[in-house]
């Protein structure tokens, strides 16, 4: 009896080692790939930090959740949780409490609250918690969100209004993007050439029932002109629409966009690559005017869940780069209609290098391809604004990775050294080193912001 016994033990004390084995690797890997993807080092001796990987709000891991759980060893003097990323920073008051917690959570299994997903966390020390504030908390130039600008009987009226079913009148076409549920009014907009037919407006014009709507607009002094077309797009959680520009060429300065039906989040991105997350609650006004219109590309991003700040009360307008305090948010049906002038002679802003207008004078200045101009703009439309349409999301968000080899190159570089970053993609390096004075092409950024 006492020999099988000992047996059991030992079985179970394999088994045991195995599972600590395997947690050990998986923690390695998650030291490997935080150092590889974000420069982020790990280290052996204990301190008051710890980075959680797979505990981020990347993962679905909601601050309410994470928060619980860290607190439950000891108390906790940040919990950091990056937008996007599958990872999170927690900082305790003693290095006692951070070894109470690296040995509790390192391997632990967490059901996600909202999708009943399970990750398993993985847990090292790092020596400080830092995280890089990439979003400024300022609004893009020009840009307006004015909160509850129609009631919520205005908001059901138009809501209803929109026969999405049995779409057989031409006049209206519907088309069912992979995205979204597109319909337009006052001018059909083609998604082939990014602009409108201007010479054949649709019957009916824009809907009777936005009238007041447009004409408070005019009073307030949000638009100088009436809009003649209308778009209603229409999200289901997981859908979103790819960064773009409003075609300069197509459409007047100011743009207008209702939410209806629920809140989303809307990524807007300068050239430079900073981006600014922007809260758009049910029932507001969004103003695009000057440089948010025409130098900023704006999208949303597919997901199931946005990113927004954890305490009430700061609801409208940018989510502010307090990793401190942010969390997630599941997404409604959100109806919006966009209100645009569509433009009759060619844009001159100032933002040369974003305007359709400006680039086709300067072609016609410059004849060298003249003959060849059509079927050279047909090519770039098969081959580049084609592929970069279906992939500009994805592209985007795969490339948000810094490479660790140039992270140490640029870090090793003394202060004040210039660097041009050709090719640049989305801008990750800019921020590495504040020290360097760092120049970009940034040639998909401009792709993504005409063509999309
Ligand atoms: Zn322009």
């Amino acid at each position: 009896m006492a020999d099988v016994e000992v047996d059991n033990a030992h079985q179970e004390n394999l088994k045991l080692s195995k599972m600590k084995k395997k947690v050990l690797r998986k923690q390695i890997k998650a030291q490997h790939t935080l150092m590889r993807h974000e420069g982020i080092e790990c280290i052996s001796h204990t301190t008051q930090n710890l980075v959680i990987a797979n505990g981020g709000l990347g993962n679905g891991v909601s601050r309410h959740q994470l928060l619980r759980l860290v607190e439950e060893c000891g108390l906790v003097e940040a919990l950091l949780m990056p937008p996007n990323k599958p990872y999170s920073f927690v900082k305790y008051g003693t290095t006692e409490e951070a070894k109470k917690a690296y040995d509790a959570l390192n391997g632990k299994e967490l059901i996600l609250e909202d999708t009943s997903h399970t990750v398993i966390l993985y847990v090292n020390f790092v020596r400080k918690v830092h995280w890089e504030d990439i979003m400024p908390t300022n609004l893009p130039p020009g840009l307006k969100v004015v909160d509850e600008f129609v009631s919520p009987e205005e908001e059901r009226m138009m809501l209803e209004s929109i026969d999405w079913t049995g779409d057989e009148v031409i006049q209206n076409a519907q088309k069912s993007l992979k995205h979204r549920r597109v319909k337009h009014f006052g001018y059909e907009f083609r998604y082939d050439n990014n602009n409108v037919d201007k010479d054949k407006p649709l019957l009916g014009g824009i809907p009777e029932i936005c009238n007041m709507l447009l004409e408070k607009c005019l009073r307030q002094e949000y638009i100088k002109h009436k809009p003649d077309q209308l778009t209603v797009n229409q999200y289901e959680p997981g859908q979103g629409i790819p960064p773009h520009i409003d075609t300069h060429s197509a459409f007047e300065d100011e743009i207008l966009s209702l939410s209806l039906g629920a809140e989303i989040v809307m990524d807007f991105k300068h050239p430079d690559g900073c981006t600014v997350a922007v809260m758009l609650p049910r029932r507001s006004l969004l103003v695009m005017a000057g440089e948010s219109r025409y130098l900023w590309s704006h999208g949303i991003t597919p997901r199931k869940f946005d990113i927004v700040q954890a305490s009430e009360g700061r609801k409208v307008g940018t989510i502010a780069a307090d990793t401190g305090d942010l969390t997630l948010n599941k997404r409604g049906t959100r109806t919006s209609f966009t209100f645009r002038k569509v433009r009759r002679s060619p844009c001159n802003c100032t933002y040369p290098s974003v305007c359709d207008s400006q680039q086709d004078q300067q072609k016609e200045r410059t004849p060298m391809f003249a003959g060849n101009e059509t079927a050279a703009a047909k090519l770039e439309q098969e081959y580049v604004h084609k592929v970069y349409e279906e992939i500009a999301a994805h592209f985007s968000s795969t490339r948000h990775s810094p490479w660790p080899k140039i992270v140490e190159f640029l870090r090793a570089l003394p202060e004040g050294s210039i660097v041009a970053d050709v090719g640049c993609g989305n801008g990750k390096y800019l921020g590495i080193n504040k020290g360097l004075h760092m120049v970009s092409n940034c040639v998909f950024l401009i792709l993504v912001a005409v063509v999309c």
